[in-house]
């Protein structure tokens, strides 16, 4: 039987996940990215144990661990450094923090598919046979069985299929960096003050990244101060290595915060969407990309499953909605909480964490990063 083409639009960790857990004898995966390269920049990202059991079903798991570290414990602060809360989560899997890069490259070595770059989807239609036209912002179009919307919170498949417009800032931004120590922190942590974050993870070897929020503007211009004036400034006073990191980081990027209302609907005709297409998040639980790779190995799954059909798709969002609901809901209000600017708020938020024990934080953690998608009967 002749294979069935799907298009795969965004070559991000969603897209690329896809692609590694569909069963290439059946299906034929290609991967249409907009940038003119499949790399990825950014700094740390943390890897949950529920995204870490779909890699490692995946056979990634070794390639992952050459450049990722561990996270043992999080340690939540005060801007002077007083701990608030120390959580030790232990399980069957470990907390990984990876360089985004590095991640990218593991799912790229391991992708099923055909790649293209310069490949913008602009706009599709669907044809009398039920066959997807895709229309690409360079010219060209091309005929697919199945559309994947895997291109991220501004999605064009989204468009198409939900239509729902501009995703939604929350209030506040965020830098991030990478830096090289020549000493050990030995965990991780969460400094929270008035308006203002700040994450340390660590990755391997004496390199940590880090991240840094504020209540601004939608990307807010750090000109004419420049970035690294203004976050010693932001961040004057702050405990070590915060002040520090922000002033030797070589690179620091940044982003806005943005999510969208959960909407059911993730699929039109034969489109359907995942990753951050079908569910962006904030990030303060650090699960957005982990969700992502749920997604991704459920859709994979149920498409093998029941075929390129409406049962599919349906499927597939009934086992995942509720769960990338919750996860949405639940880090836009850990997100407001950690940018608190009322000082008796504040006062009773640390209060909270100061008498919360470990043990119920790990509870409450273990609650996202418990589920394992590859033990679900599709
Ligand atoms: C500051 C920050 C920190 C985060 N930290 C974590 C963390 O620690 N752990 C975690 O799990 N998650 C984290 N996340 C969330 C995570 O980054 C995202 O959830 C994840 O990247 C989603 O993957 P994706 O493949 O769905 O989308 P994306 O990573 O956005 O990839 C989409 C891809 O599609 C391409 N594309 C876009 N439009 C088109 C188009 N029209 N045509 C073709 N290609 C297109 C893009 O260029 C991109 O390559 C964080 C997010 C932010 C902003």
């Amino acid at each position: 039987m002749e294979k069935q083409k799907i298009a795969i639009i965004g070559g991000g960790i969603a897209g690329l996940t896809f692609s590694i857990a569909l069963d290439p004898e059946k299906f034929e995966c290609h991967i249409f990215e907009k940038k003119e390269n499949f790399g990825e920049v950014g700094a740390a990202i943390s890897v949950f144990p529920n995204a870490l059991s779909v890699l490692k079903e995946l056979g990634m798991m070794e390639d992952i661990l050459k450049t990722a570290g561990e996270l043992k414990k999080i340690i939540l602060k005060t801007a002077k450094g007083k701990t608030m809360s120390i959580t030790e989560p232990k399980g069957e899997f470990p907390i990984l923090c990876i360089h985004r890069a590095d991640l990218h490259a593991v799912l790229l070595k391991h992708a099923n598919a055909k790649l293209y770059e310069n490949h913008g989807l602009s706009s599709i239609e669907e044809l009398p046979s039920n066959k997807m036209k895709l229309n690409f912002e360079n010219g060209e179009s091309k005929e697919f069985d199945v559309v994947v919307g895997a291109d991220g919170i501004h999605s064009a498949v989204r468009k198409y299929v939900i239509n729902d417009g501009a995703p939604i800032f929350r209030g506040y931004n965020i830098w991030r960096g990478v830096i090289k120590t020549d000493f050990a922190i030995g965990h991780g942590s969460e400094t929270m003050g008035k308006n203002q974050r700040v994450g340390i993870v660590p990755i391997k070897d004496g390199v940590y990244g880090w991240w840094a929020t504020c209540n601004e503007e939608l990307m807010q211009d750090d000109e004419p101060e420049g970035t690294r004036n203004k976050l010693m400034r932001l961040f004057a006073g702050w405990h070590h290595p915060i002040p520090m990191f922000m002033e030797k980081t070589e690179v620091i990027i940044k982003n806005s915060l943005s999510d969208r209302i959960p909407t059911k609907g993730w699929s039109k005709n034969n489109a359907v969407l995942i990753g951050d297409a079908a569910h962006p998040t904030t990030p303060n639980l650090g699960q957005g990309g982990c969700t992502a790779i749920e997604g991704a190995y459920l859709l994979a799954k149920c498409i093998e499953k029941y075929g390129t059909t409406k049962t599919a798709y349906d499927r597939y969002e009934s086992l995942h909605f509720d769960r990338a609901k919750e996860i949405n809901q639940e880090s836009l209000r850990l997100g407001k909480l950690g940018q608190l600017s009322n000082p008796i708020l504040i006062a009773l938020r640390n209060l909270v964490f100061f008498l919360t024990p470990s043990s119920v934080s790990v509870k409450l953690l273990s609650k996202y990063f418990d589920r394992r998608v590859t033990k679900i009967e599709v």
